[in-house]
C-alpha cells in the first residue's frame, strides 16, 4: 500500500503531453511540439568545456553539501551585480535544480497544515511540492484585467492564521507577466505586516523582452529581504536544464536548515555541474543575450500571428518563453462533429488530427487556456501555427 502522499500526486501535465508527442514522433509521425519547457539551444561551449575540464581534473567527488565556495561567491556576485542584493556565501544553498531548491524551501518551512498561497495561473509543480511537504496550497485566482498578477486586496483576503508563505513567480511561467516595482511594494508591505515568507521564483529573470525589467522583491528593503527566499538556477538562463543546478538566497537560519536537509537527501549538487555553473556565471554573458534576442523574435512573430486567428486571445508575455492563450471560445464549437468541450479535448484533437502539441491550461489552474512554448525553431513555429489555424477554420 502506497503512502497517502504518493497517491495524491498527479504527474506533471507538461511532461505527459510531451511524452505523447514524443511517442507519435517515434512512430515516424511529423509532430510539431509547442510543449517544450526548456530552451531549445545547446549549452554554450565554454560552459561545456569547464565541465570536461572538471572531469579531466578529477573533480568527481562529494562536495560540501550546500555547494562549493567558489560557486557561492559567484552567485553572491551575481546578486550584487544584477539585483543590488548583498548576500554572504553562507546564505546561498546550491541544489540539483531550482525544483530541488523549492522542495528544500518547503521542507525547511512547512509544518503539517501550513498554508502557502499560490496565485493562479501557476507553474504546475508548486501545489504538488507543497502537498509532498505536508502543506496546503491555497490557490488565489488573479484577474485578466490585472494581467494575471496578484493584487494586495486579493492577497489580504487569502491570508489566514496558518499562512506561512506566498509564492511569487516573475517573470511567470505560464503567463510571461512581470511584476512592477509598485506591485511588488504592495505585496511586500502586506507580507511584512503579516510575517509571511515570500518564495520568489526568479528562474526567468534573464529572459525579458521589450522595456520590462526584473525586480527582485528582496531588493525592496531589509524587512522584506529577511522574509524572502529567492529561488533561481542555471537551467533557463544558460540552456542547462539537464545539468541540474539551482540555488537559493535566504536568511541564514533557513539556509542552514536547507543545507542540513540536503546533506541527508542529496549529499550535494553534482560536482561537475557546479564547475559548469561557475563558468556560466563568471564567463561572458553574450550567450544569454543572443538566446534572449532569438526568443524575442519568435515571441513577436507568434503574438502577431495569433492576434489574427479566430477564437484566440492572448496577453503579451513580457518574459519567459511561453504564450498563454485563451482558447475558451472554441469549447462550444465542434470539430468534424465532435464537441471540443474543454482544453484537454482540444489538445487531444489537435495532436491527433493536426499533429500539433500544446499544453492544456488545467494543470496551471487556468482551464480555458493553453500554453504554447516558443522554445522551438522559427520553422516549427510557422508550420505549427499554420496547422493550428487550419484546425480552427474547421470548427463550427
Ligand atoms: C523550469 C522551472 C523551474 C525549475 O527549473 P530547474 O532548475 O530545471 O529545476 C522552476 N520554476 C519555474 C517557474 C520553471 O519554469
Amino acid at each position: 500500500m502506497l503512502s497517502r502522499k504518493a497517491m495524491q500526486i498527479t504527474p506533471s501535465p507538461t511532461l505527459s503531453i510531451d511524452a505523447k508527442a514524443k511517442q507519435l514522433k517515434s512512430e515516424g509521425k511529423d509532430v510539431i511540439g509547442f510543449g517544450a519547457g526548456e530552451p531549445d539551444f545547446d549549452t554554450p561551449v565554454h560552459i561545456k568545456e569547464a565541465a570536461i575540464d572538471a572531469i579531466n581534473r578529477g573533480f568527481t567527488k562529494y562536495t560540501p553539501a550546500s555547494g562549493i565556495p567558489e560557486l557561492k561567491e559567484a552567485i553572491c556576485a551575481k546578486f550584487s551585480r544584477d539585483n543590488g542584493l548583498i548576500y554572504q556565501p553562507q546564505q546561498i544553498v546550491i541544489s540539483n535544480g531550482a525544483k530541488h531548491s523549492l522542495d528544500n524551501v518547503f521542507s525547511a518551512l512547512l509544518n503539517q497544515g501550513d498554508e502557502v498561497i499560490i496565485p493562479a495561473p501557476y507553474w504546475v509543480s508548486y501545489p504538488e511540492l507543497i502537498k509532498l511537504n505536508e502543506g496546503i496550497p491555497v490557490v488565489v485566482e488573479t484577474k485578466k484585467e490585472h494581467n494575471y498578477k496578484l493584487r494586495g486586496a486579493k492577497l489580504e483576503k487569502a491570508l489566514s492564521p496558518r499562512t506561512k508563505a506566498l509564492i511569487l513567480n516573475s517573470p511567470s511561467n505560464p503567463t510571461g507577466q512581470i511584476y512592477t516595482r509598485e506591485e511588488l511594494e504592495e505585496i511586500a508591505s502586506i507580507a511584512v505586516k503579516n510575517n509571511v515568507f515570500i518564495i520568489s521564483d526568479e528562474v526567468y529573470e534573464k529572459l525579458i523582452y521589450g522595456r520590462s525589467e526584473h525586480i527582485s522583491i528582496a531588493s525592496l528593503g531589509e524587512e522584506i529581504k529577511k522574509l524572502t527566499i529567492i529561488v533561481n538556477g542555471a537551467s533557463k538562463t544558460y540552456a542547462m536544464t539537464g545539468w541540474r543546478i539551482g540555488y537559493t538566497a535566504s536568511g541564514l537560519e533557513i539556509a542552514k536548515a536547507m543545507a542540513d536537509i540536503q546533506s541527508h537527501n542529496a549529499s550535494n549538487p553534482n560536482s561537475i555541474a557546479q564547475k559548469a555553473a561557475y563558468a556560466a556565471l563568471t564567463g561572458s554573458q553574450d550567450c544569454v543575450e543572443e538566446m534572449r534576442r532569438t526568443f524575442e523574435k519568435r515571441r513577436d512573430y507568434m503574438i502577431e500571428y495569433i492576434s489574427n486567428m479566430p477564437y484566440l486571445t492572448c496577453i503579451e508575455p513580457q518574459g519567459a518563453f511561453y504564450l498563454f492563450v485563451n482558447m475558451g471560445e472554441t469549447f462550444s464549437r465542434k470539430f468534424r462533429g465532435i464537441p471540443v468541450e474543454n482544453g484537454d479535448r482540444l489538445a487531444e484533437l489537435l495532436l491527433e488530427h493536426y499533429r500539433v502539441a500544446l499544453v492544456p491550461g488545467r494543470g496551471f489552474g487556468a482551464p480555458e487556456y493553453a500554453r504554447l512554448s516558443y522554445a522551438t525553431s522559427m520553422d516549427n513555429i510557422r508550420a505549427g501555427l499554420e496547422r493550428l489555424e487550419s484546425f480552427l477554420k474547421e470548427l463550427n
